[in-house]
């Protein structure tokens, strides 16, 4: 039923509405946009899983009982290592939501509790697991969770998005659930960027300016749940308006849990800069060091606004701690037992054609080794698997090769093992072939008392053909000479020929091969 069948409030044609506005914020010189419509989401869409929406309720949520201890033990199924920064986030985590909890129950008393936010700053290089560690919480407690990189905000929102973005993107995650986007995880990588002072990296002014709006967004503040800046979303919310929809168009940010994170190049020299002159000595051997969890326990407060960030920015993330760096043996155990190990990612797609895949010891120690000479983490074995494995996922699908056998020889020797797998790839393919015709050539021998041979032209066609339509050489054998019997009967009572050569014309054009050997069989018998 309409609005107008219910005589109830008739919404405005869309379209005149659209011209409407356009005209009159033409007139204004507005900074509306109305081509780009819906502000461009900040999570990275590659990022496995970063777009998965979740279907919680609230409710669920506020039955939260998880204990620490469960939240590691379900991260170590797929993260390996980073212990601390395991417990660290498995404990703010429990905190966070045992808090909302608490406060949603005792609505009436909850007016004297203080929340302080048990916001999260994980310190590590890139492609260790620290993205991976926030989205497999936020899908154990199921709230919806937001990926971006500070360097895309810029203060004002004009330059790069605008930091409440972030926010509209959780509801969107939510499924439009607001209230569920309100006890979401935002996740903001490369903090560090935002750092002002201290020449280190520097952003200056702006950086400065999106500590402070990011600031506000981790305190409390209501963001309205259609960007002013976004025209469709504004037509969208007066016309709802019209027709009577009464809906929350504010997101409320207080219980949002926020976890930041950053490579912090630099911070470990700052750390033994000041232990230098200080009782925490380091001795000449760990003055290269890199940031692990023994130098993070010296890192204070003072460091991070010595790194460029502002005092009660930093003091609204009390929570620190660092994801270590990983090397070759780590991204070996990643492979071998993580869940969400890569291998087993490669395994499926080779079995979507039908051909097993199997990793043996020391080809999975060569591929670490090799990641982890790409200095890029975990991420690292992604670009190393991918360039193995990408010629043999190319050539192999589609011919006769069911299993592949990844080893250190393997990996070492590309190349020349890749020519064998080809080999045999044509080999399989020959003799699966002959096998095909043979069947063909018996089946219609015993059919139709009649003896037929193809060529090996017509079979190299054959095998061509079979390849092209996803059939075997005997199914399309037979169907190509499905009638052939009859003029093959027909020569054989006019010239009485009992054996008869299939060339790769007949595979080609059947009906004309088979009409002109009866022709030349007639003009034979005269
Ligand atoms: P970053 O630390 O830069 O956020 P990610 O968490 O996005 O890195 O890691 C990229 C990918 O590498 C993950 O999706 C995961 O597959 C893998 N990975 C990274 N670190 C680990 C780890 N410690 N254990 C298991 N897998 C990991």
């Amino acid at each position: 039923m309409s609005d107008d069948d219910k005589g109830g409030p008739k919404g405005p044609d869309p379209h005149e509405l659209r011209k409407t506005l356009e005209e009159m914020f033409g007139k204004m010189g507005g900074s509306f946009s109305f081509s780009n419509m819906a502000p461009e989401p900040f999570s990275d869409e590659h990022e496995e899983g970063a777009n998965d929406e979740v279907n919680t309720d609230v409710e669920e949520i506020l039955k939260f009982h998880l204990l620490p201890r469960d939240i590691k033990a379900y991260l170590d199924r797929f993260v390996i290592r980073q212990d601390e920064a395991k417990k660290a986030l498995a404990i703010a985590v429990c905190d966070h939501y045992n808090h909302v909890k608490t406060l949603k129950a005792k609505v009436d008393e909850s007016q004297g509790i203080e929340l302080q936010k048990q916001n999260v700053m994980v310190v590590g290089p890139t492609g260790v697991g620290k993205t991976y560690l926030v989205k497999h919480i936020a899908e154990l407690i199921g709230v919806p969770f937001v990926k971006a990189d500070a360097t895309k905000f810029s203060e004002t929102g004009y330059v790069g998005g605008d930091v409440d973005d972030l926010v509209r993107e959780l509801v969107q995650k939510a499924n439009g659930d607001v209230s569920l986007a309100e006890y979401g995880i935002i996740y903001i990588d490369e903090i560090d960027k935002l750092a002002s002072s201290g020449g280190l990296i520097g952003r200056d002014v702006s950086g400065r300016g999106v500590q402070t709006t990011l600031l506000k967004l981790m305190e409390e503040t209501d963001v309205p749940l259609r960007n002013p800046q976004d025209m469709r979303g504004q037509i969208m919310a007066m016309m709802d308006f019209q027709k009577g929809k009464k809906s929350k168009d504010t997101v409320n940010t207080k219980h949002i849990l926020f976890i930041v994170s950053g490579a912090f190049s630099g911070l470990e020299k700052i750390v033994r800069e000041r232990s230098s002159d200080s009782q925490i000595g380091f001795s000449v051997d760990q003055k290269e060091r890199v940031m692990d969890t023994e130098l993070f326990k010296h890192v204070t407060t003072q460091d991070y606004i010595d790194f460029g960030f502002e005092a009660e920015f930093i003091g609204r993330i009390p929570v620190r701690v660092v994801c270590e760096h990983l090397e070759a043996r780590d991204l070996e155990a990643i492979l071998k037992y993580s869940e969400g190990s890569l291998l087993r990612q490669y395994e499926r797609e080779f079995e979507a054609y039908g051909i097993d895949l199997r990793f043996k010891e020391d080809g999975i120690s060569r591929i670490a080794e090799m990641a982890a000479g790409e200095k890029t983490g975990a991420r690292g074995l992604m670009t190393v698997g991918e360039k193995i494995l990408r010629d043999f996922k190319y050539e192999l699908p589609g011919t006769s090769v069911t299993e592949l056998v990844i080893d250190a020889n393997l990996i070492d020797h590309r190349e020349e093992c890749l020519e064998e797998y080809r080999k045999l790839g044509l080999e399989l393919v020959v003799e699966k072939a002959r096998q095909d015709i043979d069947a063909f050539m018996r089946e219609f021998r015993e059919k139709h008392g009649v003896v037929v041979k193809l060529n090996d032209e017509a079979v190299a066609l054959l095998v061509k053909l079979a390849g092209e339509q996803a059939r075997s050489v005997f199914q399309v054998a037979r169907q190509l000479f499905r009638d052939y019997q009859f003029g093959l009967k027909l020569i054989q009572k006019n010239i009485g020929k009992n054996e008869f050569i299939l060339t790769a014309a007949a595979v080609e054009d059947p009906d004309r091969y088979l009409s002109d050997m009866v022709v030349s069989s007639y003009k034979e018998a005269e």
